[in-house]
């Protein structure tokens, strides 16, 4: 791991870093814990369905009777006609038990899918989400982005969509749970799907802009690493570490496979266990999310954004929709005098890939340090187009990869 240059900070600048992210923890958490009691969430994680009693013997009616379910769940999963088909067996329907059961498990569990999400709640936050995210989107555009402005909108962020609206929807619970879901029941749940769509568009219109500014998790995680860098650009009052792309990008990418591999192999959640964005729920993390959970938050201030980096799959499913994002960081080369000012301020490696025109640089978070770090302007947040290219360009571009 490479670090950047420290130089030693008084221990009391320390303290308070320390003071200001224990606190902000605790304050999500006790918040959390507050408005999920006032406003009572339905459970997010799936049943259990392997209790489910099927025989190919047994009668429509009596496969309802006997595992306590509604005639229209049985007559839906099985497409049969009830009460009409009451006294046919399973095997009368050309179905063996596993089938069967199969097909119940996949009705019940879109049917809790469904009943386990507030819909008022989840059109509210994307509204909210579409909405809010043109702020930052105009002070980027217009290099306006002050660190102040910063803290706030991360601070409102992460209580907006996190603390007052939930862990669940989020970026990332649309790609796992889609895959858990399809792993372990062969079942799509549409309105999932439409909320994956919708977050990756927003991706396209501005560079991983729900991640930046909008998702709970990743805006809580950036929230602690600026408690910490907050003087000039490079530094933290704790030493910053700086993750090598290539170990994150592995890691990711083998979390990912995992995920889909143990989804549809033993039909289990890999990262239900230590999901993170439970922080804003909070009694359902058990001791093995809250410790890895309290690992990633201490990580977070000194690492950018360790769980975005390194676990998470939306992150991944994003970064590759970054290729076609309108507005994004751009570098007008005619004004380059290639100091690599911007790739040094930069919390990971993506302004060094974006410098030298790489195919796929590391995740850009659409934080403005690089624009704020660049003495001439040359490093913009804008639309296709905006930059003409110069004769000088390949000079520039030579003088940067030397
Ligand atoms: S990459 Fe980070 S910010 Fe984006 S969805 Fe995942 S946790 Fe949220
Ligand atoms: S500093 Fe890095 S992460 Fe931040 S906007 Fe620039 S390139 Fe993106």
């Amino acid at each position: 791991m490479a670090q950047h240059k420290q130089r030693f900070s008084p221990l009391r600048d320390r303290l308070v870093v320390l003071a200001q992210a224990v606190g902000t923890v605790a304050a999500v958490v006790l918040l959390s814990l507050l408005v999920r009691t006032l406003w009572h969430a339905p459970a997010e994680e799936l049943p259990d369905f392997s209790a489910l009693t099927v025989t190919a013997e047994m009668t429509l009616g009596q496969l309802a009777e006997q595992n306590n379910l509604p005639p229209k769940v049985v007559a839906k999963a099985l497409k049969a006609e009830l009460p009409a088909q009451a006294g046919q067996t399973i095997a009368a329907l050309g179905l063996s038990a596993e089938q069967a059961r199969q097909a119940l498990a996949r009705t019940l569990a879109l049917k809790a899918e469904r009943e386990s999400k507030d819909f008022g709640k989840i059109y509210v936050k994307f509204a909210l989400w579409i909405v809010l995210l043109i702020l930052p989107l105009v002070l980027l555009v217009r290099r306006r982005l002050t660190r102040a402005a910063q803290v706030a909108m991360l601070a409102g962020a992460a209580v907006l969509f996190g603390v007052i609206l939930g862990s669940d929807p989020s970026p990332m619970g649309t790609v796992k749970d889609a895959i858990v879901l399809g792993g372990a029941h062969r079942a799509v749940f549409w309105p999932r799907i439409i909320a994956l769509a919708v977050f990756l568009l927003i991706v396209v219109a501005a560079n991983k802009f729900i991640c930046s500014w909008g998702c709970q998790f990743g805006t809580l995680q950036e929230l602690l690493y600026r408690l910490n860098r907050r003087g000039p650009a490079r530094r933290g009052v704790f030493p910053l570490i700086r993750l090598p792309y290539t170990l994150s990008a592995t890691i990711r990418v083998l979390v990912f496979i995992a995920l889909i591999v143990v989804a549809f192999a033993w039909a289990f959640d890999l990262i239900g266990p230590v999901d993170p964005f439970k922080v804003y729920h909070p009694t359902t993390l058990g001791w093995l999310g809250g410790g890895f959970v309290a690992l990633l938050l201490v990580a977070s201030v000194v690492v950018y954004r360790p769980w975005c980096s390194l676990f998470c799959p939306f992150g991944l499913v994003a970064w590759l929709f970054e290729r076609l994002s309108f507005w994004r960081v751009r570098v007008d080369l005619g004004k380059c005098i290639a100091c690599q000012a911007c790739a040094l301020a930069c919390p990971s490696e993506s302004m060094h890939g974006i410098l030298l025109r790489r195919a796929l640089p590391q995740d850009c978070f659409a934080c403005g340090d690089c624009l704020k770090a660049c003495p001439t302007g040359a490093v913009q947040f804008t639309r296709p187009g905006a930059i003409r290219r110069s004769a000088q360009d390949a000079d520039v571009l030579a003088k940067l990869r030397r």
